[in-house]
């Protein structure tokens, strides 16, 4: 059984994040989603915000299971029996630290792999920070991101 993990912020989940976890769960037999509990960043959406708007997302969705984690990706990756590791790359600006990342992953444990999709170039530009911003101001976010994300934004 191939077990993918795609981990994250997602603060919120975009429609950039969406195209990800559906081209690979097309691949793997299941992708686990999984938040980021990290206190060091700030973050617009509470961890259970942040799984719940992802929840919503994909409840139709059996090969995706949502979840959060603190401490190293890669000891939640052994937990969870996945040896993938999901990450997405939209421009060369994403690269420097995903290939940083990649590699101390790899140092400390070698038999997990991080394979990197590189976004379809509707979302190219899309980041949550940029739909956060959209968001404060004002603007229409409802074609960037799952109608659950719309809604919460709309009731902040
Ligand atoms: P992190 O704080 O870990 O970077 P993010 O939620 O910002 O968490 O992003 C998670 C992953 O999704 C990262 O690999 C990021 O490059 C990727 N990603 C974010 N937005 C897009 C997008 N529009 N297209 C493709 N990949 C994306």
């Amino acid at each position: 059984m191939k077990v993918a993990i795609y981990p994250g912020s997602f603060d919120p989940i975009t429609n950039g994040h969406v195209d990800i976890i559906k081209r690979a769960s097309e691949l793997f037999d299941k992708v686990i989603v999984a938040v980021i509990r990290n206190p060091e960043k700030k973050a617009r959406f509470s961890l259970d915000e942040r799984v719940e708007m992802l929840q919503q997302s994909f409840r139709t969705v059996k090969l995706v299971e949502v979840d959060s984690f603190d401490g190293l990706l890669v000891d939640y990756a052994k937990k969870k029996k996945a040896n993938i590791i999901v990450r997405g790359l939209r421009a060369v600006s994403d690269f420097d630290y995903e290939f940083q990342m990649a590699l101390t992953n790899r140092k400390m444990a070698p038999k997990i792999e991080t394979l990197f999709f590189m976004t379809d170039y509707k979302y190219s530009y899309l980041s949550s920070s940029f739909v956060k911003q959209i968001a404060r101001l004002g603007g229409d976010i409802s074609e960037l991101v799952p109608s659950a994300v719309a809604n919460k934004l709309s009731s902040k």
